[in-house]
């Protein structure tokens, strides 16, 4: 793959974790700010949108004159010179009068207007020779909270979001994301957005941040350290989500380059989508299930549109993240669930109970803070299985959710991080206990299949206990990687030792492959390595026929294995296993 160094701009680089190239101007959201409404406002509404800027800044400014008239006689004179200071920034223009530029000119809400206009202003203080003005930004974030809670009061009044995606909206620039570090479910909510590419300072290759831009099919880099620093709001920038690096402001030239490139990938992709209702087959007829992990119920038309035949990982925790501790009840549960097994129209559907914890917080936390402040070791903390069986009311509401929707289709249950076949059978209890509560109270469900996710390598050592108790399992390379290699799959600082070819790892990944099909039951990969097509012909050797990925990945997977023989990949696999550097041996056999 070629990356073009550009001598006139800035380039940074990262680790590439979504591929493809996305060409746009640079929107910084400080991770503190995410949940801020990112949308635009028709051009004939942004006069509306300004005019509730304006009031906004009203309100605070009476709220700010309100206080200082009552503040008690004795109060120290240092609090009235900051209302003053906070009064003076309001009006200062440097703060409101461009942000209607970023309503008027880019069309965006005033919300977003205006933290947009923070990131440029607070780079202003930060810049600052003098430490006393320098030290003026946090009250300048404290007047811009002021204002945006102002316009949440406000909203009835606010102009409804555009639809559509940035690439839709006529004459918009294409947006990219920069953030210093954003957890997973914030980055959902952009989703369906307005940003067609993103960066970040930290993160690891199978970071679930990483993993939900994939899901969102859109270029990433992450772990580009610096990114958020050196970026400034509305810089124009490409990201080149193939090698891992971030040009800033590129030059006409190498801008063209990439446009080239962009309109090559469009190709590219068209012509695999053809390939989506194709059976996928190996030359020799070897059949091969081509399954999607999906985040949410509407990810379902997407896993079809791009020829799955089924869900091999619904990962149910993005239902239960950013709620402020409110979790879900058993009714929205069902309601959700139902929606992914109706959507795939009888193809089945892979619930994975509640998987939360490490660098998935339940609630808003970046995953640095979630580091230092809650256990020093958190990936290897209470998550997982763990904290459902911790929290038994919550864990079975989930499983009767998951049972009732077997009643819509094909449903199957997977536990996640199961460490010992002790996890499994008290999962099975509640299972036993939640269907006669249903039989109880005459509410419909099938007889489901329960699976365990094979990621913690006590697990995979034992696989022949773990086998006797369920129907099927599930290898989840990304985290069996991080516990064999006892590396921190999040952590972009030692990310090149992250290996996904390391002899030990795919020598457990072998033997529970092996393992499994002789005991007779169904094993898939639902890690990011099932949805790599670097390592598609090494899994089907060691006889793996069930993947599951990201939609997007779906077609780049069927095409290596409508093009692979396993009769002459199989022969290869020990040699490939035996060497201490199996990926490269595998790579000179194959080419051999
Ligand atoms: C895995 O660990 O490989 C997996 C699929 O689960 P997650 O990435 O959600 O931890
Ligand atoms: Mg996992």
């Amino acid at each position: 793959m070629r990356c073009y160094i550009d001598p006139m701009s800035i380039q940074m680089f990262g680790l590439p974790v979504s591929r493809g190239v996305a060409i746009g101007r640079a929107v910084l959201v400080a991770s503190s700010r995410v949940d801020v409404a990112h949308y635009f406002v028709a051009p004939q509404e942004t006069g509306r949108e300004v005019e509730r800027l304006r009031r906004a800044r009203d309100a605070v400014a009476h709220e700010l004159s309100l206080l200082q008239r009552e503040l008690p006689a004795d109060a120290p004179p240092e609090l009235s010179a900051l209302l003053d200071v906070h009064l003076m920034l309001l009006h200062d223009d440097s703060l409101t009068e461009p942000t209607k530029h970023w309503i008027v000119e880019r069309h965006y809400n005033a919300e977003w207007a205006l933290s947009a206009q923070l990131e440029v202003v607070a780079r202003q203080f930060d810049e600052m020779e003098d430490a006393y003005l320098r030290e003026r930004k946090a009250d300048l974030e404290q007047v811009t909270e002021r204002l945006l809670r102002a316009l949440a009061r406000e909203a009835g009044d606010a102009p409804a979001a555009t639809a559509g995606l940035a690439r839709d909206f006529a004459g918009e620039d294409p947006l990219v994301l920069v953030s210093g570090d954003i957890a997973p479910a914030d980055l959902m909510q952009f989703r369906h957005g307005v940003f067609t590419g993103f960066v970040t300072d930290v993160g690891g290759k199978t970071s679930h941040t990483a993993i939900v831009a994939r899901s969102m099919d859109i270029p990433a880099v992450v772990g580009a350290r610096e990114a958020s620093r050196v970026i400034r709001q509305d810089d124009w920038l490409v990201i080149d989500g193939d090698a891992g690096v971030v040009i800033v402001n590129p030059s006409a030239i190498v801008l063209e380059e990439y446009r080239f490139r962009q309109r090559q990938i469009e190709l590219e992709r068209a012509r695999l989508h053809r390939l989506r209702f194709t059976p996928s087959v190996t030359l020799d007829g070897e059949a091969v299930e081509l399954l999607a992990n999906i985040e949410l119920p509407s990810d379902a038309r997407v896993a079809l549109d791009a020829g799955s035949v089924g869900v091999g990982l619904f990962r149910s925790e993005f239902l239960f993240m950013n709620r402020g501790g409110e979790l879900p009840g058993e009714d929205e549960q069902y309601e959700a669930y139902r929606a992914a097994v109706q959507a795939m129209g009888g193809l089945p559907v892979t619930i994975r109970t509640v998987d939360v914890g490490a660098d998935k917080p339940l609630d808003r936390m970046s995953v640095q803070e979630l580091r230092h402040e809650h256990a020093l070791n958190p990936a290897l903390g209470r998550r997982a299985i763990r904290w459902s069986l911790a929290e038994p009311a919550m864990f079975r509401q989930q499983i009767r959710a998951i049972l009732r929707a077997s009643a819509h289709g094909k449903v199957r249950m997977l536990v996640p991080m199961v460490m010992h076949p002790r996890e499994i059978r008290q999962t099975l209890e509640l299972v036993a206990r939640a269907k006669q509560q249903l039989a109880d109270a005459g509410r419909p469900f099938t007889d489901i299949e329960v699976g365990a996710m094979i990621e913690v390598p006590a697990a995979a050592l034992l696989l022949p206990a773990i086998l006797a108790l369920v129907d099927f399992v599930s290898i989840g390379t990304n985290d069996l990687i991080q516990y064999t290699l006892a590396i921190d799959r999040a952590d972009e600082r030692i990310a090149s030792l992250y290996d996904p070819g390391h002899p030990a790892v795919l020598r457990l990944i072998a033997d529970t492959i092996v393992t499994a099909r002789r005991a007779g039951k169904s094993v898939c990969v639902c890690g990011e390595m099932a949805g790599d097509p670097t390592y598609a012909e090494l899994l089907l050797a060691m006889g793996l026929r069930s993947f599951s990925m990201h939609p997007a990945q779906i077609p780049a997977i069927k095409q290596r294995i409508l093009r692979a023989d396993t009769r002459r990949l199989q022969p290869l696999l020990e040699t490939a296993l035996a060497s201490e550097d199996p990926a490269q041996v595998w790579a000179q056999l194959l080419s051999a």
